[in-house]
C-alpha cells in the first residue's frame, strides 16, 4: 500500500514537470535568471547546514566542503548568471550561397523534463551542477540524490521542495527502488553520475524511450611519473589530489606509474608529503574524512593485502577510517589493479621505458582522468597522443576540472557527454538548425522533370555548397 502511495507521487511529480514545461515559463530568460538567483541564495541561506551535513556523512573538513562542493557549485551559478543572455542567443553560420537569399542559425532550446541521479562522494556539487546547467538551458528537474549520504540528501530534498513547485525542481529521494522507477517514466534528459555498472542500468531504461543521456562514470585514472619532473611538487600534488575527501573522488589518481630511475625518492617525497599533511597519527588529522559505509571499508581493507605496504596500512573498521597507504609489489591481476579504488590506497608501480607505461594504461579501460608529470614537453605530447581519457592533467590532479572553459567528462567505459560552465548549458540544450529563405529567387534546375547534365550539377555543387 505504502509502496502504491510512493508511486503514485513520482508519477505525479513526472506528470506536472512536463506540463509546466508545456506552458513555455521556461523558456523565458528572465525567468530562469530569476530561478538560478534564488537557487543561489538558497545555498548561501544553507551553507552552514550544508557544511555539517556533509561533515555527517563523510566527516568532510569545511575547507574541503565548501571549496569542492558548496563554493564550487556558486562559482558555477555565478559563471552562468554573467554569460546566460550571451550562450543563449541563436547563433548564426554561414549560408552557401546555393541558398541565396536566406540565413542560418542554430537555438539552443531546452529538452524538457530531466532527471539528474547522483552518487554518495560529492553528493551537494554532484547534484547541483548538473541542476545550474539544467535550468539555465531552461528544463524542469527531477533531483535523486544517493541514499549513502543521507544527511545532505535530507537538507537538499528540504532546500528544493520547500522552495520550488513540484512542477518545476523535485527531489525524490531514495534507493535503487524509487531509482528504478524513475527511470521507468519517461524523461528527455537523463544525467546520471555514478558507476559504470549502474551507468548501464541507466542507459538501457533511456533507451527505451530514446531519451538522450550523459554518463558521468569512473574509472582506474593513471597518473605518469616521468623521470624528468619536479620531484617535490609532483609528490605534494599527488598527496593532495589522492587523499582529498579520503580518496573517494571519481578522478582521484587510482595507481601511479614512475619511472624506475626515480621511484625511491619518489617514494620518500610521498611519504614526507603524508606526514606534513597528516601528521604522525593520521587517524587524529581533522583534514581527512572517513570511508562512506563499512561495505566500501571492507572492499578496500581487503585491496591492502595485494601489495607491499610501504606508508599507512592501518585501519580502524568502527571509525571507518583508513590511513593513507602507499603499496609497492602490486598483484596486477588482484581486484586492487582490476576495479576501481576509491579509497585512500595508492598503489605503485615502476616501468623503465615510456612505451610500457603506455601499453600498460592502454590495456586497461578508458579512464576518466590521465596524470602526466613531466617536464619534458615530448614525454607530454606522446602520452597524450598514444592515450585516451576522458580528461589530462598536466603536472598537477583534479585542477582541470575546475576550469569552467573545459568540459569534464568521460570517453568508452568512463563516460559520455560532459559539462562544467557554457558546456553545461550546451549539454542540456537541443541544438536546433534553422534555415530562413526568403522568396526572391527561386533556383528551376532543383525541380522535375530534371534536364540538367550531372556534370553541370557536379560544377555547380563544387562552387556553390
Ligand atoms: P552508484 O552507481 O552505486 O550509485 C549512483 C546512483 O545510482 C545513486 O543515486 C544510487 O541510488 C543509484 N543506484 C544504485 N544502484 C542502482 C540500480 N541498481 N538501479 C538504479 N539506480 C541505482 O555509484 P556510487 O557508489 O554512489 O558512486 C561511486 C561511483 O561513481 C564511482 O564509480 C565513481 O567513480 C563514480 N563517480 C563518477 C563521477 C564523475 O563525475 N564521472 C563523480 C563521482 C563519482
Amino acid at each position: 500500500m505504502e509502496q502504491a502511495i510512493i508511486s503514485q507521487s513520482i508519477k505525479d511529480v513526472v506528470q506536472q514537470q512536463r506540463s509546466f514545461f508545456q506552458s513555455k515559463k521556461t523558456i523565458d530568460i528572465s525567468y530562469r535568471i530569476e530561478q538560478l538567483r534564488k537557487l543561489k541564495s538558497l545555498i548561501e541561506q544553507y551553507e552552514d547546514d550544508f557544511i555539517q551535513a556533509l561533515h555527517d556523512d563523510l566527516r568532510k573538513n569545511e575547507f574541503e566542503a565548501y571549496a569542492t562542493e558548496i563554493g564550487f557549485v556558486l562559482a558555477d551559478i555565478n559563471k552562468t548568471l554573467n554569460k546566460l543572455v550571451k550562450w543563449a542567443k541563436p547563433k548564426r553560420v554561414h549560408t552557401p550561397p546555393f541558398f541565396y537569399v536566406a540565413s542560418s542559425y542554430i537555438v539552443s532550446e531546452p529538452y524538457g523534463n530531466t532527471l539528474i541521479i547522483s552518487p554518495w562522494n560529492y553528493p551537494f556539487q554532484l547534484l547541483l551542477a548538473p541542476l545550474v546547467g539544467a535550468l539555465a538551458a531552461g528544463n524542469t528537474a527531477i533531483l535523486k540524490p544517493s541514499e549513502l549520504a543521507p544527511a545532505t540528501s535530507v537538507l537538499v530534498t528540504k532546500m528544493i521542495n520547500e522552495h520550488f513547485p513540484s512542477s518545476y525542481i523535485h527531489v525524490i529521494e531514495g534507493a535503487v527502488e524509487e531509482t528504478k522507477e524513475l527511470l521507468s517514466y519517461k524523461f528527455d534528459y537523463v544525467f546520471f553520475t555514478g558507476s559504470t555498472r549502474v551507468g548501464q542500468i541507466v542507459y538501457e531504461a533511456a533507451a527505451k524511450h530514446l531519451t538522450p543521456v550523459t554518463l558521468e562514470l569512473g574509472g582506474k585514472s593513471p597518473c605518469i611519473v616521468d623521470s624528468e619532473t619536479h620531484l617535490d611538487y609532483t609528490a605534494k600534488r599527488i598527496v593532495w589530489g589522492k587523499f582529498i575527501n579520503m580518496g573517494q573522488t571519481c578522478i582521484a589518481p587510482d595507481y601511479i606509474l614512475v619511472n624506475e630511475e626515480i621511484k625511491a625518492a619518489f617514494i620518500e617525497k610521498v611519504a614526507f608529503y603524508i606526514n606534513k599533511f597528516y601528521g604522525e597519527d593520521p587517524q587524529q588529522s581533522d583534514s581527512l574524512g572517513r570511508i562512506i559505509n563499512h561495505s566500501h571499508f571492507d572492499r578496500l581493507v581487503s585491496y591492502i593485502h595485494h601489495g607491499n605496504v610501504l606508508v599507512g596500512g592501518e585501519y580502524d573498521r568502527d571509525e571507518k577510517y583508513i590511513a593513507p597507504t602507499i603499496l609497492d609489489q602490486v598483484e596486477l591481476d588482484s581486484p586492487l589493479m582490476g576495479e576501481e579504488i576509491f579509497g585512500p590506497i595508492l598503489p605503485i608501480i615502476s616501468y623503465d621505458k615510456l612505451g610500457e607505461a603506455i601499453d600498460f594504461i592502454n590495456d586497461k579501460p578508458k579512464p576518466l582522468a590521465l596524470y602526466i608529470f613531466s617536464t619534458n614537453n615530448r614525454t607530454v605530447d606522446m602520452l597524450i597522443k598514444q592515450t585516451s581519457s576522458g580528461g589530462v592533467a598536466v603536472n598537477d590532479t583534479l585542477m582541470h576540472i575546475v576550469n569552467p572553459n573545459l568540459p569534464f567528462g568521460g570517453v568508452g567505459d568512463s563516460g559520455i557527454g560532459a559539462y562544467h560552465g557554457k558546456s553545461s548549458f550546451d549539454l542540456f540544450s537541443h541544438k536546433r538548425s534553422v534555415l530562413h529563405r526568403s522568396f526572391l529567387i527561386e533556383e528551376p534546375i532543383r525541380y522535375a522533370p530534371y534536364k540538367m547534365k550531372r556534370s553541370w550539377l557536379k560544377k555547380i555543387m563544387d562552387w556553390a555548397l
